[in-house]
């Protein structure tokens, strides 16, 4: 084949692969929203290593992309490129995949802030108010405890229970929409986190609505202890 052809096609599936693991990113969210409001409403445990397979699922879908792309993007910087690649190509991929398969969860899923994130809110509605074991069985490194258990519900900009929350990629911090775009305008400027220095832009955001489900969730078991508390006053 011509190597312009090629060339051309690599193209044409590296953008549909993006667009495609854009979609497959926003499915996740959605899934994982809706396997928490299942577990909320209560389900016993079987059924939630059932619903946590479904979110890992996902989660392998969208690293089988990244390897996918990974690779694309080595052919792509090649300087030449023939049929014997392309088979090359195919050959790394399969390699790949399976030695992702065959990887612990903490290497599959201990970069993933969001399935960190929905393993945290599995243990606090299933264990509300104790104490989070680490989420890799593997892991022992207690920072990491530490750091999904104590994710603040609060923004650094306004002290108030974060309102449609926005988390940065380079320092995982979070902060309402409305303060942290006023903040940013069209800069970029260091985190305003103290202590954290990061600096971010917009284009460094994403709207965290797994972490907005945490907050509005705090919010309603706040709302109904303090309701009790009143209606056993009266
Ligand atoms: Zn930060």
């Amino acid at each position: 084949m011509d190597e312009r052809i090629i060339l051309n096609q690599i193209k044409e599936i590296k953008n549909q692969s993006v667009a495609l693991q854009k979609n497959i990113s926003r499915a996740l969210d959605d899934s994982i929203l809706a396997v928490l409001d299942l577990i909320e409403v209560g389900h016993e445990n079987g059924s939630i290593l059932d619903q946590e397979k479904c979110v890992k699922e996902v989660l392998d879908d969208l690293s089988y992309h990244s390897i996918f792309l990974a690779e694309l993007q080595k052919l792509e910087n090649k300087n030449t490129i023939d049929n014997k690649d392309v088979q090359k190509f195919k050959e790394i991929i399969n390699k790949n995949k399976l030695n992702y398969d065959n990887a612990s969860d903490i290497i599959k899923y201990g970069d993933s802030q969001k399935y960190k994130e929905f393993k945290t809110q599995v243990w606090e509605i299933t264990n509300p108010g104790e104490p989070m074991p680490s989420i890799f069985e593997e892991d022992e490194d207690e920072d990491i405890i530490i750091a999904s258990s104590t994710v603040g519900f609060k923004c650094p900009l306004t002290t108030m229970y974060l309102v449609e929350p926005m988390t940065s990629k380079k320092c995982n911090h979070n902060y309402s929409k409305s303060s942290i775009t006023e903040f940013l305008r069209r800069e970029t400027k260091p985190c305003p986190v103290t202590g954290c220095g990061a600096s971010v832009s917009m284009s460094d955001l994403y709207e965290n609505k797994i972490l907005d489900n945490r907050v509005q969730r705090h919010l309603r078991v706040k709302r109904q202890k303090e309701l009790k508390k009143y209606t056993m006053l009266k």
